[in-house]
């Protein structure tokens, strides 16, 4: 029964499989024994293999041992988690800031400690999966909108009855690159007295002067806001932030299950977050370089005569909407060929029939690593159409 269900996922080439890295994430890794170009990551700044951050997790286990041994309200809380939360809570200049062991807990934890029965939740088509599970699990109405539509949003909004009302949304789309209409968003709050859940897994580290995130690029302060961001992806270590006022932030402490009910990460983790944190604050060369890649990217693909769509993305994720799985699945080997690494996002993942080239940009890429893209995805387009 799981063979034939298997059998019919090599059936669609809709089978995933993992390739195994042969050492530090980085813009040009070791894979399988063998070296590529990869434009595959989260790390948009090139912190996850930093020395900085090596030495401050090394220092940390010196001081704190490996394991956290216990979840934050028995005895797991470390120094240097607190430490964290407290300059996480700085860094964004919000009141209060949580930490979550993922971001994919973060978000259950947030959107279920918060909703019941009562409540409804109102959440973009295209949010990320961790978002679209925590709905789910809160047992609230759940109201999906077309993708950053804001009318159809509005009349859902008008139109419940709900105790307590969220907007739960992503900042920057993780399989689109686009941005969330955030200073609408946070109107249609006000206005219709409902809660607004960002969720800044790529944005947190890369927006803003001070890489604040999508609140720091449409300067943005508002108490209705409850900002989620990753550690994993821009911040290069692993965990999560939720912050925000200081009641909802009290509420997750007492309620959040996947807060109360799990281990703390690791403190030495906590401490590599902590100089993490650092490196994005005063880490505005590192970002002028992403842009700048961004940029570069973006004006070859424009040249290129694709059978293909490119998603309107000014953000370090950049789609290439090919389609059908077996089609996207041929550019990506194609260019596995040449020493370039791109993944073929697919169904589930994405809609039906948007098979798409996920590449994302990192300030560790180099111009001629865009420009060794670009060459192949031309030869690429002419190959394969
Ligand atoms: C990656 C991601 C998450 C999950 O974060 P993890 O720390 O990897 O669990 C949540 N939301 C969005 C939009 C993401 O891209």
């Amino acid at each position: 029964m799981f063979a034939e269900e298997l059998a019919r996922l090599d059936a669609a080439g809709l089978r995933r499989h993992r390739r195994t890295l042969d050492g530090a994430q980085c813009a040009h890794p070791v894979v399988d024994g063998k070296p590529y170009i990869a434009f595959c990551s989260n790390d948009y700044l090139g912190l996850a293999n930093h020395p900085a951050l090596i030495a401050a997790a090394r220092e940390g286990a010196q001081q704190f041992g490996v394991g956290a041994g216990a979840s934050h309200l028995v005895l797991g809380h470390a120094r240097a988690h607190e430490q964290l939360e407290q300059q996480l809570a700085d860094f964004l200049q919000l009141p209060r800031a949580l930490l979550f062991s993922t971001g994919y807990m973060a978000n259950i934890g947030v959107v279920t400690a918060l909703l019941s029965r009562e409540d409804a939740v109102f959440a973009d088509r295209l949010n990320h999966a961790s978002l679209n599970d925590a709905c789910l699990l809160s047992r609230a109405q759940f109201k999906r909108y077309a993708h950053n539509d804001l009318v159809q949003l509005e009349r859902l909004l008008a139109s419940t009855r709900a105790r307590r009302k969220l907007i739960a949304v992503d900042a920057v789309f993780s399989m689109d690159g686009d941005m969330a209409p955030v200073p609408e968003l946070v109107n249609l709050a006000e206005k219709h007295e409902a809660w607004l859940l960002l969720d800044d897994a790529h944005g947190f580290g890369v927006l803003g002067h001070r890489g604040r995130g999508v609140l720091e690029h449409f300067n943005i302060r508002h108490p209705r806001v409850i900002s989620m961001g990753t550690l994993g992806k821009a911040a290069g270590v692993c965990g999560a932030f939720v912050a925000g006022g200081a009641d909802v932030i009290e509420t997750l402490v007492q309620h959040a299950r996947t807060y109360v009910y799990t281990t703390a990460m690791p403190p030495l983790l906590a401490c590599a977050l902590l100089k993490s944190i650092e490196l994005i604050a005063g880490g505005g060369a590192l970002r002028q370089q992403l842009q700048k890649n961004i940029i570069q990217l973006n004006q070859i693909l424009k040249e290129i005569p694709f059978p293909w769509r490119l998603g309107p993305s000014d953000t370090a994720i950049q789609p290439l909407i090919i389609g059908g799985n077996r089609a996207a699945l041929a550019v990506t080997e194609a260019l596995g060929a040449r020493g370039i690494l791109v993944p073929a996002i697919r169904p589930p993942t994405v809609p039906p029939n948007t098979a798409r080239l996920r590449i994302s940009l990192s300030a560790a890429h180099t111009a001629d690593d865009i420009r060794q893209l670009g060459d192949a995805l031309r030869d690429a387009a002419k190959a394969l159409t």
